[in-house]
């Protein structure tokens, strides 16, 4: 039910990492935008504030054979900076999840271990689609690491005594996988996404099966995800809290990510409090400054507007009662009371979600 009149565009979709204490969240994160920098190309990440935005094309180059770019009129995925389990359980977006989409990051070797248990109950409490990264594969005895390269490539380079090591263990993922609810099978075998979880066997370390990753997110975003990703790119704003922070010079300031419309400086915005909504109007909005600039200059630059999908830091008064997980609405051309109600309705369904589930 799209209405045409609207500025309608595609928007990028928000991808979590999820997963057990040290089974590679943060890794994987840093060889995603590692490898995306090392593409080469001017622009090829936009570092956002808890967010980091992959274009497409910059995966295409990342995936190489693997993606076609022309199959695809998604603009690319936008990775959130992984938050804590209770964090990301309470990061919603109008009742939904706020993660489009989600990566489980399992080591191999370790299996399920209870984050992952905690991680999975979320992603089916939410109904977020998801892929399991079953990660660490060079840590395999006897692995001969292909760097980079798509995993099916990297298999066909290993003696086998590694791959069937290997296989013992994602077989063993998939069992748990299964015993957890979802049926699950290696990725490339998997025909239908949305009855089966594909899993990618990945090193964050050597970035081996790491395309794999870029294009099976790509694909199912693409597949399954389109009409959601439409959006009114001129809409008033609309995000989730990720972190209520302290800056120097600015007070408490929210970082945010937008996953509809547009938020603009000055606007008059409603936040989700600790006792009630919070009415305020927007003093700056600040991203991260390029990395070759932090050194010499402030930490953030200014910018006039950002459009979802984005991460973004909002300085504005009255800010220190802000709740991590809140809703965050720009006004605009509707009333402050009625944007108040919206917000007070939605904080009453995450309160409830929260007794609910302990
Ligand atoms: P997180 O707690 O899930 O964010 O895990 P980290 O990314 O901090 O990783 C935990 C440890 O595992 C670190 O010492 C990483 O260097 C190591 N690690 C992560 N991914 C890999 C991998 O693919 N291969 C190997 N050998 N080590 C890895």
């Amino acid at each position: 039910m799209t209405d045409h009149t609207h500025a309608d565009t595609l928007r990028t979709p928000i991808v979590a990492v999820l997963g057990h204490v040290d089974h590679g969240k943060t890794s994987l994160l840093d060889t995603i935008r590692g490898s995306a920098v090392s593409e080469g190309e001017a622009g090829a990440i936009t570092q956002h504030i808890g967010a980091t935005d992959i274009p497409l094309d910059t995966i295409s180059g990342m995936a190489g054979e693997l993606i076609d770019p022309s199959d695809f009129d998604l603009p690319g995925l936008l990775f959130i900076d992984t938050p804590g389990h209770h964090s990301f359980s309470t990061l919603r977006a109008r009742g939904g999840a706020l993660a489009d989409i989600a990566v489980l990051v399992v080591d191999v070797n370790d299996g399920f271990q209870p984050q992952t248990e905690e991680a999975i109950d979320i992603l089916r409490r939410t109904g977020t689609p998801f892929v399991v990264a079953a990660n660490k594969v060079d840590t395999t005895p006897g692995w001969n690491p292909q760097d980079g390269d798509p995993i099916q490539k990297s298999m066909d380079a290993q003696s086998e005594r590694a791959k069937s090591m290997l296989d013992e263990n994602l077989y063993e993922i998939i069992g748990q996988l299964s015993d957890a609810g979802f049926s699950a099978d290696l990725y490339w075998r998997v025909q239908d996404f949305q009855k089966n979880i594909g899993v990618v066997p990945l090193s964050a370390l050597t970035g081996e099966g790491v395309p794999d990753l870029l294009t099976v997110l790509m694909g199912l975003s693409q597949r399954f995800m389109k009409e959601e990703m439409a959006i009114d790119v001129t809409g008033p704003g609309e995000g989730t809290v990720l972190e209520v922070k302290d800056e120097r010079g600015f007070g408490a300031t929210v970082d945010t990510v937008v996953y509809d419309g547009v938020i603009r400086n000055g606007d008059t915005v409603v936040v989700g409090g600790q006792d009630e909504p919070i009415v305020t109007e927007i003093r700056a909005l600040l991203r991260p400054r390029p990395l070759a600039e932090i050194r010499t200059e402030k930490e953030f630059e200014k910018v006039g507007e950002v459009g979802a999908a984005a991460g973004v830091k909002i300085a504005a008064p009255d800010l220190d009662q802000a709740m991590a997980g809140a809703p965050v609405r720009v006004v605009r051309d509707r009333t402050v009371d009625q944007v108040v109600d919206e917000v007070k309705a939605e904080l009453a369904e995450i309160e409830v979600e929260t007794a609910d589930n302990g």
